[in-house]
């Protein structure tokens, strides 16, 4: 079997390729887009407007929104392209990848004009806050209240890993407004101004590069944000914590594919090194199966990919995005565990670069970058969960 694109899809690709060759940032700036000040680089935010002025920011929505109402086949292409050059479209994707589609979907007519088009054309910056100390994996036992006195609510509570809160100008955070309600129901949205009293982000540097700093715990007490800001209904928030654009959710696995193929690459440039006893590391079959087998990989996580997707615009139900979540996400944590330990203590020079999968680091970075992957948007155990009891049919 040959799989391929038409000339139109083809001719997509090369009016993308065209303009990304002309308008991307160079390598240099995208290799370590530095996020541990309080501003999101002026670059970055130049890069998105570009995006959104081309209609490149987001292909599948109309002109006015960043878009020119691109096709699901023509959207895959679009990220197979940006995934294959390592170009993220934003440096704050929380607000478009979340933020922006949740407002288009539950935004009133006066939130949709104070935020949409600010966030697409990166004026502001956001943070989501979801996770607490007490709950990750189960969302809907968060506990940050919000009680609404008059025309405000009062907030109070923690929340934690949340993302780029330290330039973010708001935050879409979800709060407990009715305690008494079974929890999936008394969960509500509220758009906050990180600037209001009584809302402290205290960044924490990672584990894989402590001068990079990304997550942030934030502290909420007594803050008053005003009843206009809530997202969606009151109480009526639980269905905004999915909210990211359901098409773009069935091409993540592109990500994967493309950080794999990279990262096999890495393996592959890796093969001419010394092995300690006088030959080469591709000299042992082992070191060669194992490569082999991480470029089968990305071949079946592109066909799973791809039958995904098919089913997915053609409305049927698509398990494969779970499958997909798991493994690939899993594929590029065993690539990098190996190229880790076939180095050796090479392996750990942080001054030896390694493949370059979202950022550049040597191969123990990348290995514990990898962990970004099989962490959020729902841990390797819950995609378990899940392809358990949906796909196979085990009881819960
Ligand atoms: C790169 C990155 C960015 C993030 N950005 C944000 C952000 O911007 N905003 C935000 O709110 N959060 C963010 N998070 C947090 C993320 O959503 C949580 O880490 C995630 O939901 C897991 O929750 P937890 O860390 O509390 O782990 P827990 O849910 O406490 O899980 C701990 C361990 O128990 C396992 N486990 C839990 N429940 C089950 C179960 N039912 N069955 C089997 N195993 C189980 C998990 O798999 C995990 O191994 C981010 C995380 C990462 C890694």
């Amino acid at each position: 079997m040959r799989l391929a694109y038409g000339p139109a899809e083809e001719r997509f690709r090369a009016e993308l390729g065209a303009w990304l060759d002309a308008h991307a940032p160079p390598a240099e700036l995208l290799a370590s887009p530095k996020r541990s000040s309080a501003d999101l680089p002026e670059w970055a935010r130049a890069w998105q407007r570009a995006l959104f002025d081309a209609g490149w920011l987001v292909p599948g929505w109309p002109p006015e929104l960043g878009g020119r109402n691109a096709g699901p086949v023509e959207q895959m292409i679009y990220f197979e392209e940006l995934s294959r050059r390592g170009l993220p479209r934003s440096l704050n994707p929380q607000g478009l990848g979340i933020v922006a589609p949740s407002l288009r979907d539950y935004g009133t007519p006066e939130q949709q004009e104070r935020f949409l088009l600010p966030t697409l054309r990166a004026e502001i910056a956001w943070c989501i806050g979801m996770s607490e100390p007490g709950a990750g994996s189960d969302l809907a036992s968060l506990r940050t209240s919000a009680r609404l006195e008059g025309d405000h609510f009062v907030v109070n509570g923690q929340k934690v890993w949340t993302s780029g809160a330290h330039h973010a100008d708001w935050c879409l955070c979800f709060v407990r407004t009715d305690p008494t309600a079974p929890k999936h129901r008394g969960i509500s949205a509220l758009i906050i101004d990180m600037r209001s009293p009584g809302v402290e982000a205290r960044p924490f540097p990672e584990l894989s590069d402590p001068d990079f700093c990304d997550f942030n715990e934030v502290f909420l007490t007594d803050v008053r944000v005003p009843a206009d800001r809530l997202l969606g209904p009151l109480h009526g928030g639980w269905p905004i914590t999915r909210g990211s654009l359901a098409h773009e959710r069935a091409m993540l696995w592109i990500e994967y594919a493309a950080s794999l193929d990279r990262a096999v690459q890495g393996l592959l440039a890796i093969a001419a090194e010394p092995d300690g006893r006088g030959g080469r590391l591709g000299d042992d079959p082992r070191f060669r199966d194992r490569v082999a087998s991480f470029a089968i990989d990305a071949q079946a996580l592109r066909c799973l990919g791809y039958q995904g997707f098919a089913k997915f615009t053609a409305g049927k139900a698509a398990p494969e995005h779970s499958l997909l979540k798991l493994f690939g996400s899993e594929a590029v944590q065993q690539a990098t565990a190996f190229g880790t330990e076939a180095l050796g203590p090479a392996g750990l020079d942080l001054d030896r670069p390694g493949p370059r999968l979202w950022r550049e680091g040597c191969w123990a970075i990348q290995y514990l970058r990898s962990f970004g992957g099989t962490i959020p948007g729902g841990t390797s155990e819950i995609q378990r969960n899940i392809i358990a009891e949906r796909v196979i049919g085990l009881p819960r």
